[in-house]
């Protein structure tokens, strides 16, 4: 049975559209998925109180028809949402209302970040990549709570700091986030290399960390970006 098609009006359509070409890109992104293609994706629209997300638990032809739309409280205010998909609302609107930076956020089961959240090992910013997107800390493991669960939001949370961009779900996935869908969905593909390589490199002598330069160029860069995001939401707010 085909879900009705939505009409999503024009302030709208655009952001619909960046979530299904993020979901193709993730799609056709070598392995970047688990073999069941699962996985969600939201975007914050543009007045900064919704976000859409996608309604099931495959990524797989997805179109804007299979997307819902819903406030920062989590309540549905349209379009389709898989009921099977209710438990996964609060992991993305938990990271809108704790990061006002955040445009995007984008859960998968990768399959070699998600060894790491199997082995509650957080995943180390060894490779060159992590840092050109500012990824400097270690990424975090967010301890197991049951899926959707208050306590599985809440532990999400308490690993969230000001400027991280990924949370490791224990024995579960990843959640991305970022400033724009594209970014988010880029790092999520640079966290698998990451995650791939470093288990590669434990059988050749283990991973060495970054040079220390290279990782204070990337904080400086990032210290500049924050402050002059925070120079922009001021004036926005003026
Ligand atoms: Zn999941």
């Amino acid at each position: 049975m085909s879900l009705p098609a939505l009409n999503w009006g024009p302030d709208i359509q655009p952001s619909a559209d960046r979530i299904v070409a993020s979901a193709a890109h993730l799609v056709a992104g070598h392995a970047v998925l688990s073999h069941s293609l699962h996985g969600n994706i939201s975007i914050r629209l543009p007045d900064n109180d919704r976000f859409l997300l996608t309604g099931g638990g495959s990524l797989a032809e997805l179109t804007s028809d299979d997307l819902g739309l819903l406030d920062l409280s989590g309540a549905i205010l349209g379009g389709n949402i898989d009921p099977a998909s209710h438990e996964i609302v609060q992991m993305h609107a938990a990271v809108y209302r704790r990061r006002p930076d955040i445009g995007a956020v984008v859960h998968t089961h990768s399959p070699y970040v998600t060894a790491y959240a199997i082995a509650n090992e957080p995943i180390m910013p060894t490779y060159e990549a992590m840092i050109r997107f500012d990824v400097i800390e270690p990424v975090p493991v967010a301890a197991y709570g049951p899926r959707g669960s208050e306590r599985s939001v809440s532990n999400i949370v308490d690993v969230l700091t000001d400027t991280n961009k990924a949370v490791l779900l224990a024995n579960h996935g990843i959640l991305v986030f970022d400033s724009t869908i594209e970014k988010a969905t880029h790092l999520v593909l640079v966290l698998e290399e990451a995650a791939q390589f470093t288990l590669m490199a434990k059988l050749v002598g283990g991973p060495k960390p970054l040079p220390v330069e290279a990782i204070e160029q990337a904080r400086a860069r990032r210290d500049e970006f924050e402050r002059i995001g925070k120079v922009q939401v001021a004036t926005a707010d003026d």
